[in-house]
């Protein structure tokens, strides 16, 4: 770090998708069978005809977590999870992960236990090998990487850049639930600081908790599409809120899109924390994160075997790059998209 006379450009101005473009822009690929490599949910690796999916996440503690409402083993079965959803989002099928710590003193032996238990747990229930990883102290905190490998055939993995015009534009599950989950935890964090002996208020509200503490990746998702012999013609998954990942479908696939505001599936239980945050539901959707739900386009001509599938739901379509990415409001308002989802790195 000698720079002492260069004047130095704070990474803030870049913001974490700008940062991640300018280290990578000299990234040189020298094999022939990198079919992927920077720029999608996962990297492709082409083994013949089956390919191996390779994305990595890294979780670091005050940023990603919070110890205080975070219990380990949910952490550990969290970070699986997000490693899992990027796998799936190239609709392959995960099969290994490597798990790396960075380790405090302030943790025991019985904490790492529980991270474990969890991190066991998710790859009980969505079949992976835990075959590696890496172990290290840290000055400060905790911090996990994770390193999924998938599988899938070449003609059956999905990317990001694929979306092509009139293709119909789907989300599953339900958006905005993870984000208000986390709102409410922030919340009692606060109020427990001020008052130690206060006993959180969480009954009621274990939905939204358990989209925050303990997401589940769209396994079942992969399989019922392929049940429908669908293949989306692009997919994402939708970790920072539906705006951001919509403006990545269209930016990589140079088109346009409209989605419809009534359209988009919002729960009964996030629109009543909503309600008591004055927060709009919509804006949840839109912008918070940690979903792990799945946004995909597919073909005019598949739309017709997803409209008994209750957990896929249709809210638009792909459009010409030049009418730009738009939601069309309940009252008929066309608004631009704007990616503002977890960019902790551009705080305002
Ligand atoms: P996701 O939200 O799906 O995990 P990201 O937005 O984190 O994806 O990353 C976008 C792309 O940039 C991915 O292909 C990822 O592998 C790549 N990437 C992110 N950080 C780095 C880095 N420090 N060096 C190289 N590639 C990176
Ligand atoms: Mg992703």
């Amino acid at each position: 770090m000698s720079d002492k006379k260069q004047q130095l450009r704070e990474i803030s101005e870049l913001g974490e998708f700008g940062l991640i473009d300018h280290i990578t822009k000299d990234v040189k690929l020298h094999h022939k069978n990198t079919l992927k490599g920077i720029g999608d949910d996962a990297a492709v690796i082409n083994h013949g005809n089956i390919c191996s999916i390779v994305t990595t996440d890294l979780l670091v503690e005050g940023i990603h977590f919070n110890l205080i409402y975070t219990p380990l083993k949910h952490l550990g079965y969290k970070a699986v999870v997000v490693n899992l959803s990027d796998v799936y989002a190239m609709n392959a099928t995960p099969k290994q992960i490597t798990v790396s710590v960075a380790i405090s003193r302030k943790f025991a032996v019985e904490h790492m236990e529980q991270l474990y238990e969890g991190i066991n747990l998710a790859c009980e229930h969505y079949n992976v090998d835990l075959v590696g990883g890496d172990t290290s102290s840290s000055l400060t905190g905790l911090a996990i990487s994770i390193t999924a490998i998938g599988e899938a055939k070449k003609e059956d993995i999905t990317y990001r850049s694929t979306a092509k015009k009139n293709d119909i534009v789907c989300v599953t599950g339900n958006l905005g639930s993870a984000y208000m989950g986390l709102q409410l935890l922030e919340r009692e964090k606060e109020i427990f600081k001020t008052n130690p002996d206060f006993n959180p208020s969480l009954k009621g509200y274990d939905y939204i908790l358990e989209r925050q503490l303990k997401p589940e990746a769209r396994k079942d998702i992969i399989k019922i599409l392929k049940e429908l012999k669908i293949k989306p013609t692009s997919m994402i998954d939708i970790s920072d809120g539906l705006s951001s990942e919509v403006l990545h479908i269209c930016n990589k696939s140079d088109v346009g899109c409209k989605i419809f505001q009534d359209k988009i599936p919002i729960d009964l239980n996030t629109e009543k924390m909503a309600e008591e945050f004055k927060i709009e539901p919509l804006i949840a959707a839109l912008n918070g994160g940690e979903d792990y739900e799945l946004l995909f386009t597919i073909d005019v001509k598949d739309l017709e075997k997803i409209k008994n599938q209750a957990s896929i739901h249709a809210i638009g379509h792909i459009a010409d790059k030049e009418h730009g990415a738009v939601m069309i409001t309940t009252g008929g308002q066309s608004i631009q998209l704007q990616a503002q989802g977890w960019n902790q790195m551009k705080e305002e």
